[in-house]
């Protein structure tokens, strides 16, 4: 018997049984062994998923559906470890530092990273500022021990693996951990990861909502299973990864996963065409008063704006990237319209604030720089315009959710005797269009259109 390698996941949430699991149990399904995952978390906020999978001896189900409403069930095979929390988190710690484990991924939620806009540490987070004095509440803390323990054992190299929605992930992480490491007076440790880690980027895609309430209730009629921890996901999956792993590494490419020499253009692609459009879709559908985001992409006027964003102004912005970009735009707005996922537009329509300079702008900005007017892409900082002079006027059917919401700011601006200049002046979103007269003339225009669309 060959002794198997571990892959240790930290951040044993939805999004991680539905995505990465799924392809180390297709490995195994296929007859290769050679991997197994063990999982746990930082945060004390699942141990009753914990507990009811190790009762389940780390098996259960995964629903997924297809915009057509095709629904299958497999029941995943690849969690073979689970790590009980505790607050020291010793045996995360204690998994981390074996030689066995050769990659060491996570999900811990954009959030997670503790990162500003110019991408250094927000030290100022209790959370951050409590690992800096030696606690391990975060991802930085608890993977400067199990380095430190490594480098005591011998434990020998490993990757580590950023699967989090975040530009590349690899790198913010890297340079986050440095700069932790740097804080925390680690020279050493951070010559060791020079030599022995990488941390690749990666990109991840699988829309997974939370497990609905009569999930169980399916499983059980489809396949007999008393699941107490199953989850859903839509059909669609993606896991594009920079195959720069600094040890030995699954066979994923042998089930579907994507290793590339750079994963910018794929993150590019999702940036721009999925994410862009989502939040066009969620920011238009709340005003028209929907809720979710499939009725909101089945409906004409919208699907027009996001589609004519896309193929006018995104795919000349991305030229030749190797990406069939007219195909992945059309499975993107498809998946939009699963109605068996129920995502809201609450969910998507959060961040404006962040969505605009870094998912639109670009394309604005690009447009110009080849001499076309970005017709079809001032849309969507027209809707949101719209969107937030709603909340200014406590119009909006739900709690907005923007983690560097400025309200006094925004109530300012809709106060003040021209709105459409204040915002398009506004550097933080625009960056050097904020100075350009055609583009007030733009947005004035385009937000014209948005309110006579909306009624
Ligand atoms: P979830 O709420 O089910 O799980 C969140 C996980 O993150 C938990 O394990 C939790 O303990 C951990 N966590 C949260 N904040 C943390 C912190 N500050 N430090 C350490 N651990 C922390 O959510 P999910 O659906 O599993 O999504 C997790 C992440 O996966 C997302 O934030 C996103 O980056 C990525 N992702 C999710 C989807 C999706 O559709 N759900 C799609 C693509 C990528």
């Amino acid at each position: 018997m060959h002794e198997q390698n571990t892959w240790l996941h930290i951040g044993l949430g939805s999004f991680h049984r539905a995505h990465q699991a799924w392809y180390l149990h297709r490995l195994i399904a296929a007859g290769d062994t050679r991997w197994h995952i063990a999982a746990g978390n930082i945060r004390n906020d699942a141990e009753n998923v914990v507990q009811a999978l190790i009762a389940q001896k780390g098996r259960y189900v995964l629903e997924t559906a297809s915009p057509a409403g095709e629904r299958e069930y497999e029941e995943i095979t690849s969690l073979q470890k689970l790590i009980p929390w505790q607050a020291d988190l010793q045996p995360l710690i204690a998994e981390g530092a074996r030689p066995q484990t050769k990659v060491i991924a996570f999900t811990v939620t954009e959030g997670g990273y503790y990162l500003n806009t110019s991408h250094k540490l927000d030290v100022k987070n209790p959370d951050l500022a409590g690992d800096l004095q030696g606690a391990s509440n975060t991802i930085y803390g608890v993977i400067a021990r199990i380095l430190e323990a490594r480098m005591a054992n011998g434990a020998g190299p490993l990757t580590l693996l950023n699967c989090d929605n975040v530009r590349h992930n690899g790198e913010r992480f890297h340079d986050g951990l440095v700069e932790f490491l740097h804080l925390t007076h680690r020279q050493t440790v951070i010559d060791w990861l020079h030599v022995n880690a990488t941390c690749p980027n990666t990109m991840v895609d699988r829309i997974t909502p939370r497990p609905a309430a009569d999930l169980p209730a399916r499983i059980k009629a489809q396949t007999g299973i008393d699941d107490r921890a199953p989850v859903m996901g839509e059909t669609f999956i993606q896991w594009v990864i920079e195959d720069n792993f600094r040890d030995a590494r699954p066979a994923l490419e042998t089930v579907g996963v994507e290793l590339v020499a750079s994963v910018i253009p794929y993150e590019e692609a999702k940036i721009r065409i999925l994410n862009a459009s989502h939040s066009c879709i969620a920011w238009a559908g709340t005003l028209i008063g929907q809720r979710y985001i499939h009725e909101s992409t089945l409906t004409d006027f919208i699907y027009r704006i996001a589609d004519r964003y896309v193929t006018e102004d995104v795919i000349p912005s991305l030229g030749d990237n190797g990406i069939d970009l007219p195909l992945y735009r059309d499975v993107v707005l498809k998946r939009f319209t699963n109605p068996y996922i129920q995502d809201t537009n609450q969910r998507v329509a959060a961040d404006g604030f962040s969505k605009i300079p870094a998912m639109i702008a670009p394309t604005l900005r690009e447009c110009y720089q080849r001499g076309a007017r970005p017709e079809a892409t001032a849309m969507l900082p027209a809707l949101f315009f719209v969107f937030m002079q709603q909340w200014h006027l406590g119009k909006l059917p739900y709690v907005y959710q923007d983690g560097i919401l400025d309200a006094a700011a925004v109530h300012a601006m809709f106060d003040a005797a021209d709105p459409v200049a204040v915002y398009a002046g506004d550097k933080a979103l625009f960056g050097d269009l904020s100075e350009r007269a055609d583009f007030v003339a733009l947005l004035r225009e385009k937000i014209a259109t948005v309110n006579t669309l909306i009624g």
